[in-house]
């Protein structure tokens, strides 16, 4: 099993791979299994990884995971809180991939010190990648490409960031590259209108019960931004996306 997991990844890491530049150092932030770090080690695309985690048991399971694919001259796994495992011009490039959009904005947010010499961000958000996006343009990291997968049934988001100007991606249509991401949105692939339709459907779930809720100014509120929301899936998708799914 322990091979099978570092020598073959899941698409969702493998993507996240896909974006680390041939030779750059790297952290990988919440690493659970330490299997990104130890698959992209032993493939020769990264030469020194620092695995991190903040939880005992994940933290041993990246450990013996290292151990025993006999990887710690390369590998080094560290425990602590976010970015504090690193020291600041250690690595090119930081991952983090798993978790929610706000904790990942967090845990850069925490450690942004340590970003000083970091030339790329990559971060899989399982959900609200919007987070990241705002992050993102608040810090002077440009977000350069995205991607979108489904696999076993759920659909993740891949944002990668450089320094560069920020609201460069943002120039058309804000609002709507905010939520939906620029590259994404411009390329309107299956999986993404599949994402789209789908929480259109949960919030037009919400508007129903809302509706029948007294009407606060609160929930007058809630329900307007709601309907926004619906209208931007609308008219990011077209009628013709919405037949195809
Ligand atoms: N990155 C792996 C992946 O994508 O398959 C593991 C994802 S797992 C769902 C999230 C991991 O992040 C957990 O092992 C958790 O302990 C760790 N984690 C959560 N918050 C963290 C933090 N602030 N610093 C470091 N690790 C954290």
């Amino acid at each position: 099993v322990v091979i099978v997991n570092t020598e073959k990844l899941s698409d969702r890491l493998q993507t996240v791979v896909d974006f680390i530049p041939d030779g750059y150092s790297i952290a990988d932030i919440g690493s659970d299994h330490a299997y990104l770090p130890c698959y992209t080690v032993k493939k020769g695309i990264t030469p020194f990884a620092i695995a991190g985690e903040v939880v005992e048991g994940p933290y041993q399971s990246a450990l013996s995971q290292v151990r025993e694919e006999q990887l710690t001259e390369k590998i080094s796994v560290r425990k602590g809180n976010g970015l504090e495992v690193i020291h600041p011009g250690e690595v090119d490039c930081v991952t983090i991939a798993g978790m929610g959009g706000s904790l990942i904005s967090n845990i850069l947010e925490e450690g942004k010190e340590k970003l000083v010499n970091v030339k790329r961000l990559i971060l899989q958000p399982n959900i609200s990648a919007i987070s990241i996006r705002q992050w993102l343009i608040q810090n002077e990291w440009e977000l350069k490409d995205e991607e979108i997968l489904e696999e076993d049934g759920k659909i993740y988001e891949v944002l990668v960031a450089e320094r560069g100007l920020p609201e460069e991606p943002y120039k058309t249509d804000r609002e709507k590259a905010l939520l939906f991401g620029p590259y994404l949105m411009r390329r309107k692939d299956y999986v993404f209108s599949k994402k789209w339709l789908e929480e259109k459907k949960n919030w037009e779930n919400i508007l129903t019960k809302l509706s029948a809720a007294s009407h606060t100014v609160e929930i007058i509120d809630k329900i307007k931004e709601i309907q926004k929301k619906v209208q931007m899936v609308e008219e990011v998708l077209g009628d013709e996306d919405s037949e195809r799914i």
